[in-house]
């Protein structure tokens, strides 16, 4: 390999490369330790990059650091509560481990192409959970596995369900409806309950509404959902109707009998997830978004 002299890199390389989590890079961040060295801007967010430079300088602090955030937080919030809760973290993360792998050998005996969505839906619904807690760029990525989903398997709908869940239109105030908030004291969402808009206020139709994708195999379930507008027009072109539905699905996944807990994702990396999800796109002919390689 190439030795990297100035290469940026994203939250998901930096975490794997200081052994840490997501969280603590932006500990890192807010502390000083590390500086943002570039942003992109994606659809769905910002993705904030590093110096490598920065990063492997870091490497050798990273356990006095370590230390001293954990004496920080045992003098705030207590040491016998945080040994607790470390004690029973460890506990959970290597049952998720387990459950992981048992998830990931079970898959391997069924058919191929059940194998194949089964095992991206594990590794987007991890990814969800990393988008929602801030990190909204990842959702690009999102947007494609479910492009993917459209383009390979929704004729065989035994395993994949689309449909479509109505939501509000969103309405944005004109200027003088927006004159009028204000004179009433009323925030724009407070004015609009109250009164609602005017003919001159923009609607903006189906803003709200949702496609909703089930993936159920029977052991396994994931349910997704992606806004209208960003998935509207891959029906359209392929000429597939959708079926509307009123009551919608909680987003998630029972892949072992109940809903994943969230704390289950810190047993899967995101640096993996990335890897899984665009090797998944990668045989439908879809570019990768993101870098998740190692620069030494
Ligand atoms: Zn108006």
């Amino acid at each position: 390999m190439m030795a990297a002299s100035n290469v940026l890199l994203n939250t998901a390389q930096v975490s794997k490369i200081l052994n840490i989590t997501l969280n603590n890079v932006q500990r890192l961040n807010k502390e000083g330790y590390l500086a943002v060295n570039e942003i992109t801007d994606l659809k769905n967010g910002k993705m904030y990059l590093y110096s490598n430079k920065q990063v492997d300088s870091l490497i050798p602090l990273i356990p006095r650091i370590k230390k001293h955030w954990q004496q920080n937080d045992d003098y705030i919030h207590g040491a016998s509560k945080l040994a607790r809760q470390r004690n029973k973290r460890h506990q959970s993360y290597q049952h998720k481990l387990g459950l992981k792998k048992t998830f990931l050998e079970n898959i391997a005996f069924l058919p191929e192409y059940r194998q194949k969505i089964l095992r991206s839906s594990y590794f987007l619904f991890h990814l969800n959970h990393y988008a929602k807690t801030g990190n909204y760029y990842l959702y690009d990525l999102k947007e494609l596995v479910l492009y993917a989903f459209v383009q390979y398997y929704h004729k065989n709908n035994d395993i994949l369900q689309i449909s479509f869940t109505q939501g509000n239109n969103k309405t944005i105030l004109c200027p003088s409806c927006k004159a009028r908030a204000k004179d009433q004291n009323l925030s724009y969402i407070e004015y609009l309950d109250n009164n609602g808009g005017c003919s001159k206020c923009t609607k903006q139709y189906n803003y709200y509404s949702l496609y909703e994708f089930l993936i159920d195999d029977c052991d396994y379930y994931f349910c997704f959902h992606i806004p209208y507008y960003s998935a509207k027009k891959w029906f359209k072109n392929a000429g597939i109707t959708i079926v509307e539905k009123t009551n919608m699905q909680q987003e998630g996944a029972t892949a072992f009998g109940r809903t994943i807990y969230e704390s289950e994702a810190r047993a899967v990396e995101l640096v993996e997830v990335i890897n899984e999800l665009q090797y998944f796109i990668s045989e439908f002919g879809i570019e990768p978004l993101f870098e998740t390689y190692f620069p030494m």
